[in-house]
């Protein structure tokens, strides 16, 4: 397993909105290609259909039949770009230091794969009455396109989902969603000593940045959730621009918001309200104002307390499932049918952070958890 962990973190795979830090994932996805088939999986490897550059690998070993529900182990393949500066050791080099090993993915969450092959190799393949899967995925840290990707592909023959995202070893059944707008409104530029002369785009977001304060409140009082650290749904203002000079009518204005839903909230009915409140403070001026996503919109995720997965983590852990604060490729799964928790051995501290390490004492744990989740879902 060392060997293997020292392998997947050598292998850079960064990925990023920003062009200059965003490589293929191509790499990883041939070795654990390589060792999967090895033992035995079937594997499969798909482009992402706009950068084919980038694969998502589903793998699965045991037998398949159309009823079959199988459990999956799923993660990503890609990491964040990182720091240089701020590392003081190697990021490609898994270095065991301090109970730990260090090295960029060994928490978030490369490593993951490692702990799930060396769990999987403990298993006798012929006493296997269900699948097991494996998916490791494409940029989830940059647009989730390999999450989506398999959505649109679907994933038929798997009931249950374990994502090694960093939970410290807890189960994990739900998540906030992540929606990003841009809302611009365009009016008329002009000399400032005339106001007749123009439209002013800032005036008229002033009183947007009202509506969607006041459209705020009514969702914080109709959306409710106690399961989360922040029970409600957060709208933030989070960057705005517009206009040029002072002696200038501003012609053109733009905010960017970010919304975090509720599971229960529903993205396209977010989206439409928002829409309608605009339409409504903006009615007979002469604005014109459109809003568009800056990304796709991530969905919140929750998994039903009472789902077998649930209660055999919880089980296995010691831990009643909560919720984290970051977004997953879980609402993904459960598009797919799928019963999806999200349990990793590594911490979200560690996650993005300069020397990202995993403590060695998760190791062992993680690959028990692995082991027995697999004897209770794919065998008698
Ligand atoms: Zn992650």
């Amino acid at each position: 397993m060392l060997e293997m962990l020292q392998k997947l973190i050598a292998t850079p795979s960064m990925s990023s909105v920003s062009p200059e830090f965003d490589i293929s994932n191509k790499a990883v996805i041939d070795i654990l290609a390589q060792w999967l088939e090895d033992f035995g999986f079937k594997v499969e490897i798909m482009p992402l259909p706009t950068q084919p550059h980038k694969f998502n690998l589903l793998a699965s070993i045991g037998p398949i039949n159309p009823d079959s529900q199988g459990l999956m182990f799923a993660g990503h393949t890609d990491t964040v770009p990182y720091d240089e500066q701020r590392w003081n050791h190697d990021p490609f080099k898994l270095i065991e230091l301090n109970h730990r090993f260090y090295g960029l993915g060994t928490s978030d969450m490369k490593a993951f794969f490692a702990l799930v092959i060396k769990a999987v190799r403990g298993i006798e393949v012929s006493k296997l009455t269900q699948p097991v899967f494996i998916l490791a995925t494409a940029d989830e840290e940059s647009s989730m396109e390999g999450a989506r990707m398999l959505v649109e592909r679907g994933c038929p023959n798997v009931r249950y989902a374990v994502i090694g995202e960093p939970t410290g070893l807890k189960p994990i059944n739900a998540h906030k969603g992540m929606m990003m707008e841009s809302i611009r409104l365009v009016g008329q530029a002009g000399h400032s000593s005339d106001p007749s002369l123009g439209v002013n785009a800032l005036e008229a977001m002033h009183d947007v940045i009202g509506e969607i304060l006041k459209w705020r409140i009514s969702l914080q009082q109709r959306f409710k959730n106690e399961h989360f650290t922040v029970p409600f749904p957060t709208l933030n203002l989070g960057h705005i621009t517009g206009g040029d000079n002072p002696n200038r009518i501003c012609g053109s204005c733009e905010l960017h918001i970010d919304l975090r839903p509720l599971p229960g909230m529903n993205i396209d009915e977010l989206r439409n309200e928002l829409s309608e409140h605009i339409e409504q403070i903006l009615k007979n001026r002469r604005i014109k104002w459109n809003v568009h996503s800056l990304s796709p919109a991530t969905p919140p995720l929750l998994t039903a307390r009472n789902s077998p997965i649930v209660t055999e983590a919880e089980n296995l852990t010691k831990h009643k499932c909560g919720s984290v604060a970051f977004c997953t490729e879980g609402p993904y799964l459960k598009q797919l049918g799928i019963d999806t928790i999200i349990l990793g051995p590594g911490d979200i501290d560690q996650a993005h952070q300069p020397d990202e390490y995993l403590a060695l004492e998760r190791i062992d744990p993680m690959i028990n958890i692995i082991s027995n989740l697999i004897k209770r879902f794919c065998t008698d």
